[in-house]
């Protein structure tokens, strides 16, 4: 058995929808539990299967259920399949500029990329990682792809926070903030000869090299 749809938001389960205030007057009594229905209608779902029930979800937008499972240590299987793109975590990735929102995917005209769930209140966006898309998340010096099966940890600049793009100078090659420009308003010229990330070693692949 299979259960969709278990992401956040007003069409997902359960459904973040308000009620409406009259409606909710002729419900006979407030819920003791929140989204007490959904949840006998879930608790059915997931204990009326014979072998396995699969449940799909995002983990960037996973539903509270979802969450509920996974956080409270259930007995399930988070590893099954190690497929593409699989998450190591079933979380919200938190917006590292306002500390409330978190990040959500979205898409442009230049391709995919994460911004804050607060927007337009906050505007912090982030690229995915360069090689799988991605989430990259920062620990200590570096910000790693939250993919199980992707590698990739791009340092991160301690002047400014931006990332680090391996350059090639006169001499050879060197770590610069991605943030350097010739002719912008804002500009840093953070540059290092290596980078002792911590954790893992920042050495993308030599396409990224700009
Ligand atoms: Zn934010
Ligand atoms: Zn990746
Ligand atoms: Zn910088």
């Amino acid at each position: 058995m299979i259960v969709l749809g278990l992401e956040q938001g007003k069409q997902g389960f359960p459904s973040e929808k308000a009620t409406h205030a009259l409606l909710e007057l002729l419900l006979p009594k407030a819920e003791d539990y929140q989204h007490a229905e959904e949840r006998r209608l879930f608790y059915v779902a997931l204990t009326r299967a014979r072998h396995h029930v699969y449940l799909i979800a995002d983990g960037n937008k996973a539903s509270s259920f979802v969450r509920e499972l996974v956080n409270d240590k259930y007995a399930i299987l988070t590893d099954e399949f190690q497929g593409h793109g699989f998450q190591q975590q079933v979380a919200d990735t938190p917006c590292e500029r306002c500390q409330t929102g978190y990040m959500v995917v979205r898409k442009n005209q230049y391709g995919i990329f994460y911004g804050c769930n607060q927007y337009p209140l906050c505007g912090h966006t982030q690229k995915g990682c360069p090689k799988c898309g991605g989430i990259l998340i920062t620990e200590g010096r570096s910000r790693v792809c939250q993919n199980r099966d992707c590698e990739v940890a791009e340092p991160v600049c301690p002047k400014c926070g931006g990332g680090m793009i391996l350059r090639k100078g006169k001499y050879g090659q060197f770590w610069g903030c991605a943030n350097y420009r010739t002719n912008a308003g804002f500009s840093c010229s953070h540059t290092e000869q290596a980078v002792n990330s911590g954790t893992r070693v920042g050495l993308p692949d030599q396409d990224y090299i700009t």
